[in-house]
Protein backbone atom coordinates (compact mmCIF):
# COMPACT_ATOMS: atom_id res chain seq x y z
CA UNK A 1 0.00 0.00 0.00
CA UNK A 2 1.10 3.24 -0.86
CA UNK A 3 2.69 5.33 2.46
CA UNK A 4 0.12 8.24 2.17
CA UNK A 5 -2.87 6.00 2.37
CA UNK A 6 -1.30 4.01 5.13
CA UNK A 7 -0.54 7.18 6.94
CA UNK A 8 -4.43 8.14 6.37
CA UNK A 9 -5.78 4.61 7.62
CA UNK A 10 -3.33 4.79 10.76
CA UNK A 11 -5.02 8.38 11.73
CA UNK A 12 -8.31 6.73 11.01
CA UNK A 13 -7.74 4.34 13.12
CA UNK A 14 -6.12 6.56 15.90
CA UNK A 15 -9.25 8.66 16.00
CA UNK A 16 -11.55 5.58 16.17
CA UNK A 17 -8.82 4.51 18.92
CA UNK A 18 -9.66 7.58 21.07
CA UNK A 19 -13.20 6.93 20.60
CA UNK A 20 -12.96 3.19 21.73
CA UNK A 21 -10.18 4.54 24.92
CA UNK A 22 -13.10 6.32 26.12
CA UNK A 23 -15.64 3.67 26.07
CA UNK A 24 -13.08 1.54 27.59
CA UNK A 25 -13.00 3.44 30.53
CA UNK A 26 -16.51 2.93 31.29
CA UNK A 27 -15.71 -0.54 30.78
CA UNK A 28 -12.93 -0.80 33.41
CA UNK A 29 -14.48 1.35 35.66
CA UNK A 30 -18.14 -0.41 35.64
CA UNK A 31 -17.17 -3.57 34.09
CA UNK A 32 -15.95 -4.80 37.69
CA UNK A 33 -18.92 -3.44 39.48
CA UNK A 34 -21.35 -5.31 37.48
CA UNK A 35 -19.77 -8.37 38.32
CA UNK A 36 -20.24 -7.88 42.20
CA UNK A 37 -23.93 -6.52 41.45
CA UNK A 38 -24.02 -9.65 39.95
CA UNK A 39 -22.41 -12.10 42.57
CA UNK A 40 -23.95 -10.35 45.19
CA UNK A 41 -27.93 -11.15 43.36
CA UNK A 42 -26.80 -14.54 42.94
CA UNK A 43 -25.75 -15.07 46.84
CA UNK A 44 -28.77 -13.91 47.87
CA UNK A 45 -30.84 -15.89 45.99
CA UNK A 46 -28.67 -19.33 47.33
CA UNK A 47 -29.58 -17.84 50.58
CA UNK A 48 -33.09 -18.30 49.66
CA UNK A 49 -33.84 -14.52 49.71
CA UNK A 50 -35.67 -12.58 47.29
CA UNK A 51 -33.23 -10.84 44.55
CA UNK A 52 -32.56 -7.62 45.91
CA UNK A 53 -34.17 -5.42 43.18
CA UNK A 54 -31.45 -2.60 42.48
CA UNK A 55 -33.34 0.95 41.44
CA UNK A 56 -31.03 1.36 38.57
CA UNK A 57 -29.17 -1.45 37.77
CA UNK A 58 -25.63 -0.93 36.44
CA UNK A 59 -24.49 -1.45 32.57
CA UNK A 60 -21.97 -0.01 30.38
CA UNK A 61 -24.69 1.61 28.48
CA UNK A 62 -26.91 3.29 31.88
CA UNK A 63 -26.57 5.70 33.45
CA UNK A 64 -24.73 7.79 31.88
CA UNK A 65 -20.86 8.73 33.54
CA UNK A 66 -21.15 11.11 36.26
CA UNK A 67 -18.76 12.86 38.60
CA UNK A 68 -18.42 10.68 40.95
CA UNK A 69 -17.23 13.00 43.69
CA UNK A 70 -20.69 15.16 43.33
CA UNK A 71 -22.64 13.38 40.57
CA UNK A 72 -22.24 16.35 37.96
CA UNK A 73 -23.70 14.39 34.80
CA UNK A 74 -20.98 14.32 32.58
CA UNK A 75 -22.24 16.27 29.17
CA UNK A 76 -21.33 15.66 25.56
CA UNK A 77 -19.07 18.27 24.68
CA UNK A 78 -17.03 17.39 28.40
CA UNK A 79 -17.08 13.76 26.59
CA UNK A 80 -14.66 14.35 23.82
CA UNK A 81 -11.42 11.94 24.26
CA UNK A 82 -8.56 13.79 25.09
CA UNK A 83 -9.82 17.04 24.34
CA UNK A 84 -12.20 17.54 26.94
CA UNK A 85 -9.34 16.75 29.69
CA UNK A 86 -7.15 18.58 28.51
CA UNK A 87 -8.88 22.17 26.92
CA UNK A 88 -12.52 22.39 28.21
CA UNK A 89 -12.07 20.63 31.54
CA UNK A 90 -8.56 20.76 32.52
CA UNK A 91 -8.44 18.01 34.46
CA UNK A 92 -11.04 19.32 36.82
CA UNK A 93 -14.83 18.56 37.12
CA UNK A 94 -17.06 21.55 35.40
CA UNK A 95 -19.62 20.77 38.68
CA UNK A 96 -16.91 20.78 42.07
CA UNK A 97 -13.92 21.39 40.75
CA UNK A 98 -12.30 18.12 42.01
CA UNK A 99 -9.47 16.53 40.05
CA UNK A 100 -10.06 14.34 37.66
CA UNK A 101 -7.31 10.91 37.17
CA UNK A 102 -5.15 11.70 34.54
CA UNK A 103 -5.85 7.88 34.08
CA UNK A 104 -8.82 8.70 31.82
CA UNK A 105 -7.20 10.72 28.91
CA UNK A 106 -4.05 8.17 29.07
CA UNK A 107 -5.98 5.52 28.68
CA UNK A 108 -7.97 7.19 25.29
CA UNK A 109 -4.20 8.27 24.29
CA UNK A 110 -2.72 4.33 24.34
CA UNK A 111 -5.62 3.20 22.82
CA UNK A 112 -5.66 5.63 20.08
CA UNK A 113 -1.68 5.32 19.60
CA UNK A 114 -1.75 1.46 19.61
CA UNK A 115 -4.75 1.44 17.64
CA UNK A 116 -2.78 3.88 14.92
CA UNK A 117 0.08 1.57 15.37
CA UNK A 118 -1.99 -1.53 14.48
CA UNK A 119 -3.62 0.05 10.96
CA UNK A 120 0.03 1.05 9.77
CA UNK A 121 1.92 -2.84 10.96
CA UNK A 122 -0.92 -4.75 8.87
CA UNK A 123 -2.33 -2.87 6.35
CA UNK A 124 -5.96 -2.85 5.51
CA UNK A 125 -6.01 -6.49 6.14
CA UNK A 126 -8.08 -8.50 8.37
CA UNK A 127 -5.23 -9.06 10.85
CA UNK A 128 -5.93 -5.16 11.46
CA UNK A 129 -9.38 -5.38 12.01
CA UNK A 130 -8.71 -8.60 14.61
CA UNK A 131 -5.43 -6.74 15.92
CA UNK A 132 -7.34 -3.56 16.84
CA UNK A 133 -10.24 -6.12 19.34
CA UNK A 134 -7.21 -8.40 20.43
CA UNK A 135 -5.47 -4.50 20.99
CA UNK A 136 -8.30 -2.97 22.81
CA UNK A 137 -9.67 -5.99 24.98
CA UNK A 138 -6.01 -6.79 26.78
CA UNK A 139 -6.00 -2.63 27.91
CA UNK A 140 -9.19 -3.26 29.17
CA UNK A 141 -7.71 -6.41 30.99
CA UNK A 142 -4.69 -5.26 31.87
CA UNK A 143 -6.29 -1.94 33.62
CA UNK A 144 -9.31 -4.16 35.52
CA UNK A 145 -6.56 -6.73 36.78
CA UNK A 146 -4.46 -3.55 38.31
CA UNK A 147 -7.63 -1.90 39.80
CA UNK A 148 -9.40 -5.26 40.83
CA UNK A 149 -7.19 -8.28 40.34
CA UNK A 150 -9.91 -9.80 38.15
CA UNK A 151 -9.78 -10.89 34.48
CA UNK A 152 -13.14 -11.06 33.80
CA UNK A 153 -14.18 -13.96 31.72
CA UNK A 154 -16.72 -11.84 29.62
CA UNK A 155 -13.91 -10.87 27.67
CA UNK A 156 -11.49 -13.58 28.46
CA UNK A 157 -13.62 -16.36 27.00
CA UNK A 158 -15.21 -14.57 24.00
CA UNK A 159 -11.29 -12.91 23.32
CA UNK A 160 -10.30 -16.77 23.17
CA UNK A 161 -13.27 -18.17 20.78
CA UNK A 162 -12.51 -14.97 18.59
CA UNK A 163 -9.06 -15.91 18.15
CA UNK A 164 -10.28 -19.29 17.38
CA UNK A 165 -12.78 -18.23 15.15
CA UNK A 166 -10.04 -15.77 12.95
CA UNK A 167 -7.59 -18.17 12.94
CA UNK A 168 -10.36 -20.40 10.78
CA UNK A 169 -9.14 -18.23 7.61
CA UNK A 170 -5.65 -18.42 8.92
CA UNK A 171 -5.81 -14.55 9.80
CA UNK A 172 -2.61 -15.28 12.33
CA UNK A 173 -1.81 -18.66 12.18
CA UNK A 174 -3.39 -21.98 10.94
CA UNK A 175 -6.03 -23.51 13.15
CA UNK A 176 -4.43 -26.74 14.25
CA UNK A 177 -1.76 -24.07 16.20
CA UNK A 178 -4.44 -21.79 17.24
CA UNK A 179 -6.12 -24.71 19.47
CA UNK A 180 -3.13 -26.15 20.53
CA UNK A 181 -2.61 -22.71 21.65
CA UNK A 182 -5.28 -22.19 23.54
CA UNK A 183 -4.99 -25.64 24.89
CA UNK A 184 -1.28 -25.61 26.08
CA UNK A 185 -1.70 -22.03 27.34
CA UNK A 186 -4.25 -22.86 29.74
CA UNK A 187 -2.37 -25.94 31.07
CA UNK A 188 0.92 -24.29 30.63
CA UNK A 189 -0.15 -21.68 33.35
CA UNK A 190 -2.10 -24.38 35.11
CA UNK A 191 0.62 -26.29 35.91
CA UNK A 192 2.79 -22.96 37.40
CA UNK A 193 -0.28 -22.54 39.73
CA UNK A 194 -0.25 -26.28 41.22
CA UNK A 195 3.88 -26.34 41.17
CA UNK A 196 3.69 -23.50 43.07
CA UNK A 197 1.44 -24.04 45.01
CA UNK A 198 2.34 -27.30 46.29
CA UNK A 199 6.04 -25.37 46.78
CA UNK A 200 4.24 -22.56 48.97
CA UNK A 201 1.45 -23.15 50.12
CA UNK A 202 0.49 -19.71 48.83
CA UNK A 203 -2.02 -19.14 44.91
CA UNK A 204 0.83 -16.94 42.69
CA UNK A 205 -1.94 -16.28 40.15
CA UNK A 206 -5.29 -16.82 39.35
CA UNK A 207 -7.20 -18.79 36.86
CA UNK A 208 -8.09 -15.56 35.13
CA UNK A 209 -4.17 -15.97 33.67
CA UNK A 210 -4.97 -18.99 32.49
CA UNK A 211 -7.78 -18.11 30.74
CA UNK A 212 -5.68 -14.98 29.30
CA UNK A 213 -2.96 -16.94 28.06
CA UNK A 214 -4.91 -19.36 26.28
CA UNK A 215 -6.88 -16.60 24.67
CA UNK A 216 -3.42 -15.02 23.20
CA UNK A 217 -2.24 -18.93 22.34
CA UNK A 218 -5.77 -19.01 20.14
CA UNK A 219 -4.89 -15.59 18.48
CA UNK A 220 -0.91 -16.65 18.12
CA UNK A 221 -0.32 -19.98 17.57
CA UNK A 222 1.15 -22.27 20.27
CA UNK A 223 4.35 -21.36 18.68
CA UNK A 224 4.46 -17.98 20.37
CA UNK A 225 3.79 -19.49 24.03
CA UNK A 226 7.12 -19.55 25.19
CA UNK A 227 8.28 -15.60 23.78
CA UNK A 228 4.94 -14.23 25.84
CA UNK A 229 5.51 -16.08 28.63
CA UNK A 230 9.63 -15.56 28.80
CA UNK A 231 8.46 -11.69 28.24
CA UNK A 232 5.88 -11.45 30.72
CA UNK A 233 7.94 -12.80 33.27
CA UNK A 234 10.78 -10.55 32.46
CA UNK A 235 8.55 -7.38 32.02
CA UNK A 236 6.61 -8.96 35.63
CA UNK A 237 10.06 -9.38 37.25
CA UNK A 238 11.82 -6.17 36.53
CA UNK A 239 8.34 -4.23 37.35
CA UNK A 240 8.05 -5.89 40.49
CA UNK A 241 11.35 -5.20 41.97
CA UNK A 242 11.72 -2.06 40.91
CA UNK A 243 8.73 -1.84 42.81
CA UNK A 244 9.73 -3.78 45.94
CA UNK A 245 12.89 -1.33 45.98
CA UNK A 246 11.70 1.82 45.03
CA UNK A 247 8.51 2.09 47.31
CA UNK A 248 9.50 -0.58 50.00
CA UNK A 249 6.07 -2.67 48.62
CA UNK A 250 6.19 -5.57 51.05
CA UNK A 251 7.32 -8.70 48.96
CA UNK A 252 4.02 -10.27 49.90
CA UNK A 253 1.82 -7.70 48.29
CA UNK A 254 -0.08 -9.56 45.35
CA UNK A 255 1.25 -7.55 42.29
CA UNK A 256 -1.14 -8.99 38.91
CA UNK A 257 0.29 -11.13 36.54
CA UNK A 258 -2.20 -10.12 33.76
CA UNK A 259 -1.27 -6.99 32.62
CA UNK A 260 2.57 -8.38 32.41
CA UNK A 261 0.41 -10.84 30.03
CA UNK A 262 -1.22 -8.48 28.37
CA UNK A 263 1.36 -6.59 27.15
CA UNK A 264 3.58 -9.71 26.29
CA UNK A 265 0.68 -10.32 23.79
CA UNK A 266 0.59 -6.87 22.49
CA UNK A 267 4.26 -7.15 21.54
CA UNK A 268 4.01 -10.80 20.57
CA UNK A 269 1.52 -9.80 18.27
CA UNK A 270 3.66 -7.23 16.48
CA UNK A 271 6.89 -8.26 16.52
CA UNK A 272 6.53 -12.58 17.58
CA UNK A 273 7.82 -14.08 14.36
CA UNK A 274 11.09 -11.89 14.82
CA UNK A 275 11.31 -12.32 18.36
CA UNK A 276 10.96 -16.47 17.73
CA UNK A 277 13.31 -16.54 14.89
CA UNK A 278 16.30 -14.55 17.36
CA UNK A 279 16.47 -17.18 19.61
CA UNK A 280 15.56 -19.99 18.07
CA UNK A 281 18.63 -18.40 16.46
CA UNK A 282 20.51 -18.20 19.55
CA UNK A 283 19.66 -21.67 20.63
CA UNK A 284 21.66 -22.63 17.10
ZN1 LIG B 1 -17.78 16.98 40.31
Amino acid sequence: MHPESLGGLAAMAGLLGLCVGSFLNVVIHRLPKMMEQEWHAQCAELRGEMASTVAEPLSLAKPRSRCPACGHQITAIENIPLISYLFILRGKCSGCHTRISPRYPIIEAVTGLLSAYVAWHFGPTLQAAGGLVLVWALIALAAIDLDTQLLPDSITLPLLWLGLALNLWGAYVDLPSAVVGAMLGYLALWGVFWLFKLATGKEGMGYGDFKLLAALGAWLGWQMLPAIILLSSVVGAVVGITLIVATRHGRNVPIPFGPYLAAAGGITLFWGESITRSYLGLLG
